[in-house]
């Protein structure tokens, strides 16, 4: 097991598991779509209409209240291991970010992270486990269902294991270390090939963050296989081989397996942001 035990662990991680969708609904469908065109989700699926309406009910029947952690299932109450992970690895990676922009002159303003099941609120509308873990540049946070990975794993491949499972946080921090270094805006989103850039970019972020946990010997034997596995699963090509059963690369968002696999690789590598070519 990766050896997560010395990593100083982030305080911006809210933990919202079992409360349903706990806060009020203030957005509207637009949200949903900003969301989704600005292509953030893992996956990058589209989100058919049937499910955004089916969750726009959830949401909206929902009562108008404050979260309330007393109402938080016994076994999400405590701190548990999966939120003790999830802000060890936010924390490590705060550290390597606040190094990198304090190197540059810069100052890095830490993501927030709330971890959910099923549906929750974010800026950017509705965060559902369909689409998968996604940042919303809007509120600076990273949303992510953990139920996720099985499924990740059932219908792609790949692994559930924790270093899989960093991978895939660590890429969703590069987003927002995108977004505070201003590279998502419209013009960025408006081409398929800048899109894709931006996602491999961040696959080459999460490497980044792997070579600085690796220089500290985080992780043991082969366990960095896992990032790479994930990073094979989630590419355009095998997820819609494995959804619709060929391969249109005119519609690719994230960029091809051996494309993601390599960018990962050039981060984990160097360990050279410099070298995780976006737009
Ligand atoms: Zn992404």
């Amino acid at each position: 097991m990766a050896r997560w035990g010395g990593l100083s662990r982030s305080r911006n991680v809210e933990d919202r598991r079992g409360l349903g969708g706990g806060v009020a609904f203030a957005g509207g469908g637009g949200l949903i779509a900003i969301l989704i065109t600005l292509g953030l989700s893992y996956f990058g699926l589209q989100v058919p209409q049937s499910t955004v309406e089916e969750i726009l009910g959830q949401i909206q029947s929902l009562q108008s209240t404050e979260v309330d952690e007393s109402s938080q299932p016994v076994e999400f109450r405590d701190d548990d291991d999966y939120q003790v992970f999830t802000e060890q690895v936010l924390g490590s990676s705060d550290e390597l970010w606040t190094d990198v922009f304090a190197a540059n002159n810069r100052t890095y303003e830490q993501p927030r992270l709330v971890l959910f099941r099923g549906v929750t609120q974010s800026a950017c509308g509705v965060a559902s486990s369909q689409v998968g873990p996604h940042y919303c540049p809007i509120d600076n946070t990273i949303y992510l269902d953990e139920t996720f990975f099985q499924e990740l794993k059932r219908r792609f491949g790949g692994s559930t294991g924790e270093v899989a499972q960093a991978y895939v946080i660590t890429h969703e921090v590069g987003h927002h270390v995108q977004n505070q270094l201003g590279a998502l805006n419209a013009r960025t989103q408006s081409s398929r090939d800048s899109a894709i850039a931006l996602e491999l970019q961040a696959d080459c972020y999460a490497g980044v963050w792997a070579h600085a946990q690796s220089q500290d010997d985080v992780f043991q034997g082969g366990e960095i296989q896992q990032a790479l596995d994930a990073a094979a699963a989630v590419g355009d090509d095998n997820i819609q081989s494995k959804t619709q059963g060929r391969v249109t690369p005119e519609n690719w968002t994230h960029g091809s397996s051996e494309q993601r696999v390599e960018a990962f690789t050039t981060g984990y590598e160097t360990g050279d942001p410099g070298e995780c070519v976006g737009l």
